[in-house]
């Protein structure tokens, strides 16, 4: 039985987040035959942040999925358009990739995985069983729960210390449990965050146990120098402690780092010379929506000027014939 392949476009982005959707914008506006895929409707982590205020051009604080919508919109004004699946797996031989989501087959010149990543949890007991009842990986989502309680934030990074910041104006107080004696975030939000009268640090601990019946009623923690246990009662726990790459649809397909994040060239090109990598997937040091945007656009244009050798322009072709 033989069935029809897909139809073939030019380039397929899987993932419409702050790289995918730059990827969008820059496709679109190369005239590219562009389809984003993307299983949530688009802008990625940008949905879950409070406020964002260090992408360059913002002159004010703005709502991450406002910011999401406006490139979203941006995108699609230029042609790219975005396709409600969720990529389940990928093949490639030498001139096209092959896509099979959830709800359909797609068929491409070039892809970008642009699919992000997510949060880690903490794997200590409690943690799984309190999920939903007290326990969240998302403080824009979940924060309005806990007005007027005590809560607890594990993690020392951007997420956790913007987090604090944004569950400080919510709940009664937060208690930044982080597992080191200094925070790695961006400076001037660790400021803030040592200036809020209701948010407290307890340094070098790790929490061991989430505890609860039926909701969250506090953690247990080990002070990692001294091994002294203690007992911190809080109605929530909120955990940011890093991200994992969305990349087991792949499947071996192309090069992983130990974490499973993409590696790519400085071009944004991986293993497979028609396959590209953008974003938080990506192998890097840096996971910023300005560096997102970036690798986006550097995806593209690499592509662009890959498609472009394949397919000279017709003029170019007609000057250059030679007669037989
Ligand atoms: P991250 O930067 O990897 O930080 C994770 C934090 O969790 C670190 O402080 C780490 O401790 C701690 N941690 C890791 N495993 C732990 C464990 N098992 N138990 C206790 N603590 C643990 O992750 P992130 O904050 O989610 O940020 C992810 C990326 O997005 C980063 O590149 C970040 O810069 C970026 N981001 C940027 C913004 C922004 O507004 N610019 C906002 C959010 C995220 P150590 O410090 O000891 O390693």
């Amino acid at each position: 039985m033989s069935s029809t392949p897909p139809e073939l476009h030019d380039l397929i982005i899987l993932g419409g987040g702050a790289a995918g959707t730059a990827a969008g914008v820059y496709a679109g506006r190369g005239r590219l035959d562009t389809l984003v895929l993307d299983a949530m409707g688009g802008g990625g982590q940008m949905n879950i942040i409070d406020t964002i205020e260090n992408y360059p051009g913002l002159t004010a604080a703005m709502p991450g999925p406002e910011l999401a919508r406006q490139m979203r919109e941006q995108m699609e004004r230029f042609g790219a358009s975005l396709t409600f699946d969720q990529a389940e797996s990928v093949e490639a031989d030498d001139d096209t990739v092959s896509v099979t989501g959830a709800y359909g087959r797609y068929r491409g010149r070039a892809l970008i995985v642009a699919t992000g990543a997510r949060h880690r949890e903490l794997c200590v007991p409690g943690e799984e069983r309190l999920q939903g009842r007290g326990v969240s990986y998302c403080a824009t989502c979940d924060g309005a729960f806990f007005a007027g309680q005590r809560v607890a934030l594990i993690g020392g990074g951007d997420s956790a210390v913007k987090e604090a910041l944004f569950l400080s104006r919510i709940v009664d107080h937060v208690t930044v449990i982080h597992r080191r004696d200094r925070l790695r975030a961006e400076q001037v939000m660790q400021e803030r965050a040592f200036e809020a009268d209701n948010i407290d640090f307890a340094w070098s601990s790790v929490v061991t146990e989430i505890l609860g019946e039926e909701k969250v009623a506090g953690v247990r923690l080990r002070q990692v120098d001294t091994g002294e246990q203690r007992t911190l009662d809080v109605g929530g726990v909120f955990v940011f402690v890093g991200v994992l790459p969305n990349t087991e649809f792949l499947g071996g397909l192309i090069d992983l780092d130990e974490g499973g994040f993409i590696v790519t060239d400085i071009d944004m090109r991986t293993s497979h010379p028609r396959i590209f990598a953008a974003g938080d997937v990506r192998a890097r040091s840096v996971r910023q929506i300005a560096t997102a945007v970036g690798d986006g656009t550097t995806a593209v244009l690499n592509i662009q000027q890959m498609l472009d050798t394949e397919t000279p322009p017709r003029d170019l072709a007609r000057v250059c014939e030679v007669e037989p």
